[in-house]
């Protein structure tokens, strides 16, 4: 029997409707009522509301059915197109920080692939950007390295080189050469002659050496050349010819300007200080013994 009294009473009232309604059992129940007038009538209508809403249930759970692997393909293809719009940006970002980390030695930009117009407008900046940093790197660099005045290494390029090559055990010959009576060319010249001198004399040593030998400008009007693999005689010779090539040919004072030199070879019992020491004993020794000459650094057992 349905505990029906509000509906009995609904149908007493002569009024019609749907409600739920929780029987004697206390199972509930959708219950539907209409009041006949003709026959003054009640009449009400129930079925259990877990049978009744069974269909709508087994509806839900089969849309559910259809529409999940949409629904999940859709998130994949949303979350791989993401990927795909943050990757060129996480590149650039790597890439700044190298920058940021990579002191002088700025990398290559590297080849980013973009696919939409917003990131491309980006990595063509960044491209720029980096370019123009690299370059200016560049040249900073060269120039700290370099001699203003003739153009080679300067002596902290000079030191760099020797340092690599001891730590690789390197075999090579050194060259230091001082012009003669420089002061007196000054003197008689003026200091722009003396500096032209001085180009004059670095061009003549660029000449006279080989690829991958380094000329270097060591002090005021001393000079040096770094020869690697190189036996002492080889370097003997290398001297004796820019030597002869200088006393020969007329420089910028209108006459020949002389230079004396000393040849130094690297050996496994000496460090390169003690090389340059000897080199340099090995020079001014060609200095005393009246200039214009090349002198062979003593050997050391
Ligand atoms: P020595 O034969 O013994 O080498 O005599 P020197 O006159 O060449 O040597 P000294 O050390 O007496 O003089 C070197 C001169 O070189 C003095 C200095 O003014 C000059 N000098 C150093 N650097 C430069 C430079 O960059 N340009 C010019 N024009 N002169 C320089
Ligand atoms: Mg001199
Ligand atoms: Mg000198």
């Amino acid at each position: 029997m349905v505990d029906g009294n509000s509906v009995v009473q609904k149908l007493m009232d002569q009024k019609s409707g749907a409600e739920r309604v929780v029987n004697t059992q206390g199972v509930p129940m959708l219950t539907g009522y209409a009041y006949v007038p003709s026959a003054n009538w009640g009449i009400v209508s129930q079925t259990p509301e877990e049978e009744a809403l069974a269909p709508t249930l087994k509806v839900v759970l089969d849309m559910f059915g259809y529409i999940s692997p949409f629904f999940i393909l859709l998130l994949l293809i949303s979350f791989s197109l993401t990927q795909k719009m943050v990757n060129p940006l996480r590149q650039l970002a790597n890439y700044a920080k190298s920058v940021r980390t990579a002191g002088t030695e700025v990398q290559p930009f590297p080849t980013i692939p973009t696919w939409y117009y917003e990131a491309e407008q980006i990595n063509h900046a960044f491209q720029q950007y980096a370019e123009t940093l690299r370059h200016k790197m560049n040249v900073i660099k060269r120039e700290s390295l370099t001699d203003p005045l003739t153009g080679l290494a300067n002596r902290r390029y000079i030191e760099n080189t020797l340092r690599q090559w001891t730590e690789t055990k390197k075999q090579f010959s050194v060259l230091l050469l001082d012009v003669d009576g420089f002061k007196k060319v000054n003197d008689e010249f003026g200091h722009q002659t003396g500096d032209e001198v001085l180009r004059f004399l670095s061009q003549a040593m660029k000449q006279h050496v080989r690829k991958g030998d380094i000329c270097g400008r060591y002090g005021g009007e001393e000079f040096i050349v770094l020869l690697p693999e190189t036996s002492a005689e080889t370097a003997y010779l290398m001297a004796e010819s820019l030597r002869m090539f200088m006393s020969d040919t007329v420089s910028p004072t209108g006459e020949p300007v002389t230079i004396s030199l000393g040849v130094g070879t690297i050996a496994p019992q000496i460090d390169t200080k003690t090389l340059l020491a000897l080199t340099d004993e090995a020079m001014y020794k060609a200095k005393q013994e009246g200039r214009n000459q090349t002198k062979l650094m003593r050997t050391i057992v």
